[in-house]
């Protein structure tokens, strides 16, 4: 029997374009993009086991194509069942396999054919990063988890430009490719028993450039950190022992070890920091080793999570484990590094992608919903909360497109030097925020946000990953520190960038003084303990003049002059909703 007629309520957010509706993601690409993801569409192939319905490689498809039912339950499916491992099979063999649900696929394989991953290093050039950073963010938005393997393979681009030319010959294709094939192809499962290294010396000729029955594609993940460090990495105890081979790979090593994080471990090969006997390095380690057989790479458990659910993230033991150097023995992290700050990069994109979620779902919500007789979209009290949460999101996406920018540019020139702080600094503020910001867009739908119905709940418990991984708040801001004493030069390029908007509000142009005074004193003590207990307050303040500088330039009157105002000036109050009067929410709100 009907109890009830059910009123009220909002109805489903589907079938959006949430490219298309997000103004501020729009106009940045065609400000600083090629308007589109290059490239051809995902290949259909007999490998290609997981299909995502029709290819998107557009920016407009792939909009429509988040923004669709099915893909949010695809998104929604994906976390509530997460990846199981399974250590061994019936028989008891070891296979160290996890099984993601189909869901999981799904996204993985449209994202990836959508170029997500590497469409910029594919095709390179004045906008590729930001049409990328464009997809990142769109897929992201609606499934943080998948984006994990699809950041770390983008970003593991660069450092296997430093490997051997054979290595990087048979494998820079396949990270390039826009197939997705998640088995791994092995041939006869885990190798535990393993030649000694003593039977296997002297120097080897190429190794057969690629196996019929390997993979066309191939994804990348990373293994830095150890129970006892993982910011502090030379803390790590894995021992890498070099087995005197020498082929087209490079020089091989064993890897004797543990990795305490290692995300998508079904990935098909890893950048792995070890002890050299030359110091600490940087090893490629595939699961599946050139002649068939699986690599020792054994996934011990996977973690449970606070979010972050449908990503497996696990804990590893290398035994002997087979691994060829990349870069020079003993600069480990000076390699990875490359791909640290490109994952870092990825952090801020999805963080914004993040932010701009929230906004969308409150704005939704709050358009629908009614209380005490008038729309809440309509009540002053609830829309300063949601004008000041696009404010932050809008200035989150132009940042994190801007930055996107800097990437297209590999020359040792200015835009290199600029993203060299700008990463750090984006990273630390806008993933800080994110957390803060789901927060509060959670409660705009009120008892509903603090549900698993609805996609903010999952959203609250993502964000603060992107502030703990790729580098936690104190240590990024002691790295732009480390910039400051060591690469004064791209605090001259950030403040070129930031100053373009110097003259357009005058309380930017003070906020910005107050920023260069703070960056001079503590530049003349730059190691002092004194420095490094504001390494925080630099930060932040060379975050906020960016992002102003941004939308001063960019971003409508409305938006510049509430967020100059409230996050440069003070004026307001400290939560979000706390706007000094007289600001044009309406405007603010249509934007959103
Ligand atoms: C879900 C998840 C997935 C992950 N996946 C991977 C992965 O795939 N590969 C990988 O290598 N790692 C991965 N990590 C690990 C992650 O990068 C580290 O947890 C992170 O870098 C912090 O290192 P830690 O945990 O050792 O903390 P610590 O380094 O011990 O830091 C603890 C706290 O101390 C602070 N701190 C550190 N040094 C200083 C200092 N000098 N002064 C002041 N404060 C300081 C930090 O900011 C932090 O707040 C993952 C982590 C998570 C949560």
């Amino acid at each position: 029997m009907i109890t009830h007629e059910v009123l009220n309520q909002a109805p489903p957010r589907e079938g959006v374009d949430e490219f298309g509706t997000n103004v501020p993601l729009v106009e940045a690409v065609a400000r600083w993009g090629r308007a589109d993801v290059p490239g051809e569409a995902a290949p259909a192939g007999p490998s290609r086991t997981h299909r995502a319905g029709p290819a998107v490689s557009t920016l407009a498809e792939i909009g429509r194509h988040v923004g669709a039912a099915a893909f949010q339950r695809d998104a929604e499916r994906a976390n509530t069942h997460p990846p199981v491992l399974h250590t061994h099979d019936r028989w008891g063999n070891r296979i160290d396999e996890v099984e993601y649900d189909d869901a999981y696929h799904r996204i993985m394989a449209a994202a990836i054919g959508a170029g997500a991953h590497t469409s910029a290093w594919a095709s390179p050039g004045a906008g590729a990063n930001v049409d990328r950073a464009a997809a990142f963010f769109l897929f992201a938005q609606v499934e943080p988890g998948h984006a994990c393997p699809v950041s770390m393979t983008h970003a593991a681009v660069p450092t296997l430009e430093l490997a051997a030319s054979g290595l990087h010959d048979e494998w820079m294709p396949r990270l390039l490719s826009r197939a997705y094939e998640p088995a791994l192809a092995d041939r006869v499962g885990p190798r535990e028993a393993r030649p000694a290294p003593a039977d296997r010396v002297g120097p080897r000729e190429a190794r057969p450039v690629s196996r019929s029955g390997a993979k066309r594609s191939a994804l990348m993940g990373m293994a830095m950190t150890e129970k006892q460090g993982g910011s502090d990495v030379r803390a790590n105890t894995t021992r890498a022992e070099p087995t005197g081979v020498d082929d087209g790979w490079g020089h091989e090593f064993r890897l004797t070890g543990h990795k305490w994080f290692c995300s998508a471990p079904m990935s098909d090969a890893f950048l792995v920091l070890a002890q050299a006997p030359g110091g600490l390095s940087c090893f490629f380690v595939p699961r599946v080793l050139p002649d068939g057989t699986r690599n020792v790479f054994r996934i011990q458990r996977l973690k449970d999570k606070l979010g972050n659910r449908s990503n497996a993230s696990s804990e590893i033991e290398l035994d002997g484990t087979t691994a060829w150097l990349v870069g020079d023995e003993g600069r480990g992290v000076t390699t990875i590094v490359q791909m640290v700050t490109r994952t870092r990069l990825d952090c801020v994109i999805g963080s914004a992608a993040g932010m701009r979620q929230s906004v969308a779902e409150a704005a939704w919500h709050v358009r629908h919903r009614s209380a005490f007789g008038a729309l809440l979209v309509d009540q002053p009290a609830m829309a300063a909360v949601v004008a000041d949460l696009a404010i932050e999101s809008e200035a989150a996406t132009i940042t994190a497109m801007r930055l996107a920018r800097a990437y297209d540019d590999d020359t040792d020139g200015p835009e290199r030097a600029f993203r060299r702080l700008a990463t750090a600094v984006a990273k630390y503020w806008i993933c800080k925020r994110g957390p803060g910001h789901a927060y509060e867009a959670l409660e705009c739908l009120g008892g509903n946000g603090y549900t698993e119905a609805f996609p903010l709940a999952r959203r609250y418990r993502e964000q603060p990953l992107l502030a703990i991984w790729e580098g936690s708040g104190n240590v990024i801001a002691l790295d732009v520190l480390r910039v400051l004493g060591r690469e004064p030069e791209a605090f001259e390029a950030f403040f070129d960038v930031v100053g373009e908007a110097v003259g357009e509000h005058a309380a930017f142009d003070v906020a910005l003084a107050e920023a260069r005074a703070v960056v001079r004193e503590l530049a003349s003590d730059v190691a002092s303990s004194a420095a490094a207990a504001r390494a925080r307050e630099l930060t932040e303040r060379l975050a906020l003049v960016l992002q102003a500088s941004l939308l001063v330039q960019h971003a409508p009157a409305a938006v510049a002059d509430v967020f100059v105002r409230t996050r440069l000036e003070g004026a307001g109050g400290l939560l979000y909703g706390a706007l000094p009067a007289g600001v044009d929410t309406a405007a603010i709100l249509a934007r959103a």
